[in-house]
C-alpha cells in the first residue's frame, strides 16, 4: 500500500510553516531569530517543535525508534490531524465500530467527513468480514479501540491483524487503556504495516490527563505527514518537562497501575454480588461496564449521593449499561455501599 496515494491533494502539495527553530539547528548562544523576550524565566523561549528529548525517552520505554513517534496535544489532536490528512470532506469516510469512543465521530463530523458504522459483534469483537465488506476506495481510516471504551475488552489479536492487513486505508488502533491490559498491544507489528497507527496517551495510566499529551507510533511516512500539518509548537514546554519527569519515575506509575488493577478486581466482585446487577463485563481497562434493569434510575440515585458514573445506556449494544471508573479503595467502597442501599 502506498501511503502517499491515500493523502488529500492539498496536504500532499502543502508547503508547511517553517519556524525559526526549524530553520537553524546548529549551535549558537545569541538567539535573535524568533522575536522572543530575552529575559530568562525558564519559559521565555519556544519549546522544541519535535520534542526530541521526550521522544528519546519514550523510545527506550516503548521499543519504537524516535522517528516513528509523534506527540499530540492529547490523542484527540492525533485523531483530528489524521482525519484532516487523509479524508477529503464529502468524498471520503472513516469507519468506526460502535459502541466505541465518541471523538472519532465528532472529529469527522467537524471536518465534514462521513462516518460508516459497522457494529461490534454481541461479544464486542470486530466483525472482520462485515468491516471489509463495508470498505471501499474512499474508506480512508478505520478506528479500532483496544481495550475498547466503553466495553472494556481487548479485541482478539487475530482479528486486529486481519483488519490491518486487508483494510484499504489507514488503521488506527487506539490503545488508551493498554497499560491496564495483559495484552502487549500492536506496537510490535509496526515494521510489517506502513498503514498502522498505534495511539496511546498520558491521560489514563500515567495520571496526567491535565497535561494533554497523546502518542502515535507509525511508519515514518505517516509521522512525516503528521509533522507537516501539526501546529508548530503543539506540545508546550511545561508538558514536555512534566512528561520527562514522569518517565524518570516510571516505577511510580507501575505501582499505581498495580493498585488500580487490584481495586478493579475487588470492585468487580462487589458489583457481581449485587442482586440487581444483571452483568458485570470483564475489563482490561480502568473501568467496568455493568448492565442493570433501570440505568437512569441508578444513575440518578448515585448522583443524589454525590457519585457520578457514566450512563451509556443509549449507546448501541449497551442497553442498560453504566460505565464505572475504578477509583481509590475509599471511592469504590462509597459506591458499593450506596449501591447496596439502592431500592429499585
Ligand atoms: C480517554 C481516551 C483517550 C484519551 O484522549 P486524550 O486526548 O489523550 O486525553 C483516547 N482514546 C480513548 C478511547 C479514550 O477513552
Amino acid at each position: 500500500m502506498k501511503i502517499q496515494n491515500l493523502v488529500r491533494e492539498n496536504i500532499r502539495k502543502l508547503k508547511p510553516y517553517s519556524s525559526a527553530r526549524h530553520e537553524f539547528t546548529g549551535s549558537a548562544d545569541v538567539f535573535l531569530d524568533a522575536n522572543e523576550n530575552p529575559f530568562e524565566n525558564g519559559l521565555n523561549r519556544y519549546p522544541d517543535p519535535l520534542q526530541w528529548a521526550l521522544k528519546e525517552q519514550l523510545s527506550d520505554l516503548k521499543g519504537v525508534p524516535p522517528e516513528n513517534i509523534f506527540l499530540g496535544n492529547g490523542s484527540d489532536e492525533v485523531i483530528d490531524l489524521l482525519i484532516r490528512i487523509f479524508c477529503e470532506p464529502r468524498v471520503d469516510h472513516i469507519v468506526i465500530l460502535p459502541p466505541t469512543y465518541g471523538m472519532y465521530q465528532v472529529s469527522a463530523s467537524i471536518a465534514d467527513v462521513e462516518i460508516r458504522e459497522v457494529p461490534l459483534t454481541r461479544d464486542y469483537q470486530p466483525d472482520v468480514e462485515a468491516v471489509l465488506a463495508a470498505a471501499g476506495p474512499h474508506s480512508k481510516i478505520l478506528f479500532l479501540c483496544s481495550p475498547n471504551n466503553p466495553t472494556g475488552n481487548d479485541f482478539e489479536p487475530d482479528r486486529l491483524r486481519r483488519l490491518i492487513a486487508a483494510f484499504p486505508g489507514i488503521v488506527v488502533v487506539d490503545e488508551a487503556y493498554i497499560d491496564f491490559s495483559d495484552s502487549p498491544g500492536c506496537r510490535q507489528w509496526l515494521p510489517e504495516f506502513p498503514n498502522l497507527v498505534v495511539m496511546q496517551t498520558f491521560s489514563k495510566a500515567w495520571g496526567l490527563a491535565a497535561i494533554r499529551l497523546g502518542m502515535a507510533f507509525a511508519s515514518t511516512e505517516i509521522i512525516s505527514l503528521l509533522n507537516k500539518v501539526k501546529p508548530p509548537y503543539n506540545i508546550n514546554k511545561l508538558t514536555q518537562q512534566t512528561a520527562l519527569e514522569a518517565l524518570q519515575e516510571h516505577s511510580d506509575t507501575q505501582e499505581k497501575i498495580r493498585h488500580i488493577l487490584a481495586e478493579r478486581q475487588i470492585l468487580a466482585a462487589a458489583l457481581e454480588s449485587l442482586p440487581f446487577v444483571e452483568s458485570v463485563y470483564p475489563s482490561n481497562a480502568n473501568f467496568i461496564l455493568i448492565k442493570v434493569p433501570d440505568p437512569k434510575g441508578l444513575y440518578d440515585y448515585l448522583a443524589s449521593h454525590g457519585i457520578i458514573v457514566r450512563n451509556r445506556s443509549n449507546v448501541l449494544l449497551c442497553e442498560g449499561a453504566l460505565r464505572i471508573t475504578v477509583g481509590t479503595a475509599e471511592e469504590n467502597e462509597r459506591l458499593v455501599t450506596a449501591m447496596k442501599k439502592y431500592d429499585q
